[in-house]
């Protein structure tokens, strides 16, 4: 489940074009690549603490207290 403001197919299909038209890949080796990054991109824009894991844009300015209801953070945390 990715968040609304990161488009995870923009930036999948951008990985697989620039792979296979720029790099000369495979198809199925740019789609490796694509799914390596794009999860990789997806963690870094989740709170790491326990009782949150909610998206960066769930807290205010993407580093102060959490918005979403029941939610104790106050912090995000990388
Ligand atoms: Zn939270
Ligand atoms: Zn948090």
């Amino acid at each position: 489940m990715l968040e609304k403001q990161f488009n995870h197919n923009l930036l999948y299909n951008g990985i697989v074009h620039f792979y296979i038209d720029k790099k000369l890949y495979s198809k199925e080796k740019a789609n490796f690549i694509a799914q390596a990054i794009v999860k990789k991109e997806a963690q870094k824009r989740i709170c790491k603490n326990k009782t949150c894991k909610h998206f960066t844009h769930n807290h205010i300015r993407n580093t102060e207290t959490c918005l979403v209801v029941d939610c104790k953070c106050n912090q995000f945390t990388k």
